[in-house]
């Protein structure tokens, strides 16, 4: 294991535990979600909007977003992460008559009685992730970051991004692996020619140059080909004659909290705080949780 206790330590000095010392933040009860697919036959639905109570609405996102057999630390995690997610759509929804959508372009949803989803969800009343000025930061994450997160603006251009996190935990999972081929002429047809004058061989790993060498985007690339074929950020770009030869590992866009890793984490101890610390190192936990407990000692 990489990532041992002292690495833990050493993160949390820069991971500041906030206690309120003003106003708290006051979550709203409910959350207007439009229903896009029946989660239930994973099919689409006559669009709808639901009003549906914010802890309930948080449980159903566990549900579907992580799997219920998994340790609750990392159930915990994935609460923190949907309800602060949620929160941040509704803060900057610029006057839609809905909060969230119930799928992929939000967080997936379907609500649910499940007693380990909801006790997830109330273990961590309160506790938000917040950025240096106290505001809500926009939780991404994913399935599996392959062994290394992602800043948020190598997916997104212009996105804060806050840290990212080496990832031991996800990278015992060798099903991960992926690799994707590419005729040349497939992708002269979607950029400049010129990035292809002369046949080379080269690598680059996890950085967002590696992007400016086929001259489009992660996403661009992805969405083109397929999010379930170019299955994450490429670690390896090879150009050759004939093709190019994307590589990589993990599963997702790579930004923010890895519930493989995260499900690792919580299998070897770790608590859903030192789980969100390790993959929002430069993001402020804050638990009001905590300012009221030891207020009642
Ligand atoms: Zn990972």
């Amino acid at each position: 294991m990489f990532l041992n206790n002292s690495t833990f330590i050493l993160k949390s000095f820069f991971v500041v535990l906030v206690a309120i010392q003003a106003k708290a933040f006051e979550a709203p009860s409910h959350i207007r979600v439009k229903l896009v697919r029946d989660e239930s036959k994973n099919q689409l639905s006559k669009p709808e909007i639901q009003k549906v109570e914010l802890d309930d609405y948080v449980a159903g996102v566990v549900s579907k977003e992580m799997p219920l057999s998994w340790p609750l630390e990392a159930l915990k995690a994935q609460a923190v992460v949907a309800r602060n997610f949620a929160l941040y759509r509704m803060n900057s929804g610029s006057g839609r008559e809905f909060d969230v959508r119930n799928d992929i372009w939000d967080q997936v949803y379907h609500p649910t009685q499940n007693l380990k989803a909801h006790r997830a969800v109330s273990e961590v009343e309160g506790v938000f992730l917040k950025d240096s000025e106290g505001k809500l930061i926009q939780t991404f994450f994913h399935a599996d970051c392959g062994g290394q997160t992602v800043p948020a603006w190598a997916v997104w251009e212009g996105t804060k991004s806050f840290g990212v996190a080496t990832d031991p935990f996800c990278q015992n999972r060798k099903s991960n692996k992926w690799k994707h081929s590419v005729a040349r002429e497939e992708i002269i047809k979607l950029t400049n020619p010129d990035e292809f004058t002369r046949p080379s061989v080269r690598a680059q790993k996890f950085k967002s140059k590696w992007v400016s060498l086929v001259g489009l985007s992660v996403n661009q690339i992805r969405k083109t080909f397929g999010w379930d074929v170019v299955r994450s950020h490429p670690e390896k770009v090879e150009i050759t004659m004939d093709s190019i030869d994307f590589e990589g590992q993990g599963y997702g866009h790579g930004v923010g909290l890895c519930q493989w890793g995260a499900m690792e984490l919580a299998k070897r101890g770790y608590n859903f705080k030192q789980i969100l610390s390790h993959y929002y190192p430069r993001a402020f936990i804050e638990d009001r949780s905590t300012r009221l407990a030891s207020n009642s000692k």
